[in-house]
């Protein structure tokens, strides 16, 4: 599962004297979202190679901020060129939740 965040909420974060986190998880409320950077792999099984994103080591939740959204729109574009093959392409979806 994966959301995306608000800007206002990514900025309050990146704002967040604590710097790296932990920050509050919007989805189970624990204290244990930290920015990870690592291969994701999305919710319709495209892996993303190094995708900085927030995740929840409680919950296992990734949360993607405005620029980790524009580095898996660019890698979908990339993989779609790469790959005549696919027929259907899956629509972009920003995955609100
Ligand atoms: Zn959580």
């Amino acid at each position: 599962m994966s959301s995306y965040l608000q800007n206002d909420q990514v900025n309050t974060y990146e704002r967040n004297p604590l710097g790296q986190g932990p920050f509050p998880c919007p989805e189970c409320g624990q204290i244990n979202l930290v920015w990870v950077t690592g291969d994701c792999t999305l919710l319709d099984g495209t892996v993303v190679p190094n995708l900085k994103r927030l995740q929840c080591s409680s919950c296992q939740e990734d949360f993607f901020d405005h620029n980790a959204m524009g580095v898996i729109e660019a890698h979908r574009r990339k993989i779609a060129h790469k790959d005549t093959n696919i027929q259907k392409r899956k629509k972009y979806d920003t995955e609100v939740v």
